[in-house]
């Protein structure tokens, strides 16, 4: 395998890109010895167009959503709309500095005030936050309030509950709030199981989380009863906002009896995460909760935005300043441009699209949990196994065909899962190719084996050693001998 040039390959001596005027000033005046160079830097000389053209053909080496369709299902890959770049990049919102004085950043205060309002109608919650850097942030914070709720009542209480559909950050998030997790048995439809949740539920249960729709892509129908369940405990019910992109406009987690939930404004509300963030994750949550929710709040009094530090039973702060300001600049732009008509289009396009290409692989794929699905759907490569063909050789083959590949193996309870939600900003005719690529790798699956379990061939580099990056983690240029 050829290693890429990097800049450093392309620079040659007296290559200039960019003219700097001739410093008069001796600077060594101003600096410390001990902080001056011994020796110059080690940069590239390298002319403009070489610039442009290297990060150019790396980008086009990667894959990301302004080049295809990224079926990652629970991610919400959607692509993100240009104008709000447009508006984060506005020298007002990019240029603030987090220590300015409340009068001089009203603008961003107000804009803060209203994306959480918005969120908070949108969600049928009291109050919003806006500080959590994304869901599992959310979801910590969320513990924490919930911890500090109970003690308040007496008792912070020991356990949180969640089905064994959940996301892995689920747990791992009440483990950090210092509970301990436990993880219930979902029924045969891949929905709570009542009667294993009413058994979980005691007065030492803190919170029970869940996703809805799950990360199968399904509405738990029994809703009401869960929720009146875990409160009739005293519990908490905590919503995981991951998959609100299926009915957001159209149902009020705060009305199904959810206490709180946290939002991914990267997923629902489309500021980018590929290559893994910076994310945003506001949480919305009811009255009961709003006291020890993280300060500052941002508030409003006589036409003036400021923030109100004055609440005396908050967890506290969880984030430099106020949470990552670019980000809740894209999800305001999102909300206003597309208001609660667009939204509404939004969901529905998304469910329509994930029942689409589910009904449409029907004859190929086993479908382990199937009904009507919301955003997103499960298939399992189960079929394919008998032909000694992996869920993450399909996967790599789906590279060839110009797709990223969707979420793999999970959610845990379905083997050889193939999790897919293609989101609502993809046309009939991107889907269909993405169909009959799917359908192509079942066929292949059968007739060609060695060519899937070999794939990728088409892209820049071959099959990986999926551990080695991680365990081998080379972050410093040296030059090459
Ligand atoms: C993405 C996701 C999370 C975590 O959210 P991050 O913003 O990635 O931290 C939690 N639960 C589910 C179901 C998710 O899909």
């Amino acid at each position: 395998m050829n290693r890429s040039e990097t800049i450093f390959d392309k620079s040659s001596p007296g290559k200039i890109g960019i003219g700097l005027p001739k410093i008069k000033t001796d600077v060594s005046r101003y600096i410390p010895g001990k902080f001056l160079r011994k020796t110059s830097p080690i940069l590239p000389e390298i002319t403009e167009s070489e610039v442009v053209r290297h990060y150019i053909s790396l980008s086009n080496k990667n894959y990301h959503i302004d080049k295809g369709l990224y079926p990652l299902g629970s991610c919400t890959m959607k692509y993100n709309p240009k104008i709000n770049e447009r508006l984060a990049g506005l020298d007002g919102f990019s240029n603030l500095h987090p220590y300015q004085p409340e009068s001089t950043v009203q603008g961003a205060l107000r804009l803060m005030y209203e994306l959480g309002a918005l969120l908070a109608e949108l969600s049928g919650m009291d109050e919003v936050t806006l500080q959590p850097a994304a869901g599992a942030h959310g979801e910590f914070t969320s513990l924490l309030m919930i911890r500090a709720y109970h003690t308040k009542n007496g008792n912070p209480r020991e356990i949180v509950v969640f089905p064994d559909s959940a996301h892995g950050t689920n747990p791992a998030s009440a483990a950090m709030a210092g509970y301990k997790p436990l993880q219930i048995k979902s029924d045969g439809r891949g929905m709570v199981d009542l009667s294993v949740l009413k058994e979980a539920m005691s007065d030492k249960v803190a919170a029970f989380m869940l996703t809805n729709p799950n990360t199968l892509g399904l509405f738990d129908t029994n809703i009401l009863k869960i929720a009146e369940i875990v409160h009739s405990v005293g519990a908490q019910f905590y919503m995981d906002g991951a998959n609100l992109n299926a009915i957001v406009g159209r149902v009020k987690p705060g009305e199904n009896g959810f206490d709180i939930i946290h939002f991914n404004l990267h997923k629902t509300f489309s500021a980018p995460h590929g290559g893994g963030g910076p994310g945003a994750g506001g949480l919305g949550y009811k009255e009961h909760l709003s006291p020890f929710a993280p300060i500052p709040i941002i508030a409003k009094k006589n036409e003036q935005y400021y923030f109100d530090d004055n609440r005396p039973d908050s967890i506290g702060k969880v984030h430099t300043f106020y949470g990552n300001f670019a980000n809740l600049v894209r999800g305001y732009v999102y909300i206003r441009q597309l208001g609660l008509e667009g939204l509404r289009a939004v969901s529905e396009n998304a469910v329509i699209n994930a029942n689409y290409i589910k009904e449409k692989l029907r004859n190929y794929y086993e479908i382990p949990y199937d009904h009507p699905c919301m955003h997103e759907f499960v298939l399992s490569g189960n079929r394919q196994k008998a032909f000694g063909i992996r869920t993450l050789d399909m996967a790599k083959r789906l590279m060839d065909y110009g797709f990223h590949p969707p979420t793999v193996y999970f959610p845990l309870i379905v083997g050889e899962a193939m999790m897919i939600e293609t989101t609502e900003t993809e046309s009939k005719e991107e889907l269909d190719r993405f169909i009959e690529a799917m359908i192509k790798i079942s066929e292949e699956s059968e007739k060609k084996p060695d060519i899937v379990k070999s794939a990728p061939h088409n892209t820049p580099v071959g099959r990986l050693d999926e551990g080695k990056a991680a365990r081998e983690l080379v972050v410093k240029w040296s030059p090459r001998k």
